[in-house]
């Protein structure tokens, strides 16, 4: 059976999930928050005690709350780093966003460029299920939703949060596009649909639909 457990990350409170099989012993992770020394702990001891083997990364988008730890993933873990390339400049951003809400930044959080960006609608395979990345830009240009149809589980990213919705005022926001992705998100999947957002607590499409004022 696959589950999400939810770290929360950095000063922004940010949901960091391990997406884990306990029958096949794999994991993957979308988004990497982890900014303290003690939230990279955290995550190693979480997959280590569930003697789980980590296959990827998945990226709802690159703003920097999102991506403390892609360098901790890349380095610690050598797995591959997947993320929509719409979003790809942020990462040359990524000092001045940190300055501009006055983090900190050293060498282990700078994100490193992957190979594995992809564009528009992307699938990958993972414990013998299918997980589909869906562009739902507006946030940011690359965000995605990412799917398991077979756990009709939904990582929203900051796309849609429980009432609410992503600040579309960051680098690359798009207000019309974020518009047009929350009516494709509303259209596309069944109401009782899990979501897992980027920040707060786990909604249902069903619940968004009749509480969140942008989907009503
Ligand atoms: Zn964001």
């Amino acid at each position: 059976m696959i589950a999400a457990e939810p770290f929360v990350c950095n000063a922004f409170a940010q949901n960091t999930y391990i997406v884990h099989d306990g029958e096949r012993g794999e994991a993957f992770v979308v988004d990497a928050g982890m900014y303290e020394e003690t939230e990279r702990l955290a995550f190693d001891r979480f997959l280590k005690q569930r003697r789980l083997t980590l296959k990827f990364l998945v990226n709802t988008h690159l703003h920097l709350d999102h991506i403390f730890g892609n360098r901790f993933i890349a380095d610690r873990y050598g797995v591959p780093l997947y993320y929509a390339k719409e979003d790809e400049f942020l990462l040359n951003d990524f000092a001045s966003q940190a300055a501009a809400f006055g983090l900190q930044v050293g060498a282990e959080h700078l994100p490193p460029v992957s190979e594995n960006a992809f564009s528009g609608h992307f699938s990958l395979a993972f414990a013998g299920t299918e997980i589909k990345m869906i562009p739902a830009p507006g946030h940011s240009p690359g965000s995605v939703l990412v799917y398991l149809p077979s756990e009709s589980l939904l990582f929203s990213g900051d796309t849609l949060f429980r009432g609410g919705v992503g600040r579309t005022d960051l680098p690359g926001g798009n207000t019309a596009q974020l518009k047009e992705s929350l009516k494709m998100t509303a259209a596309a999947f069944d109401e009782s649909v899990k979501i897992l957002p980027g920040h707060g607590l786990p909604t249902t499409l069903a619940f968004e639909k009749k509480y969140n004022p942008f989907l009503i």
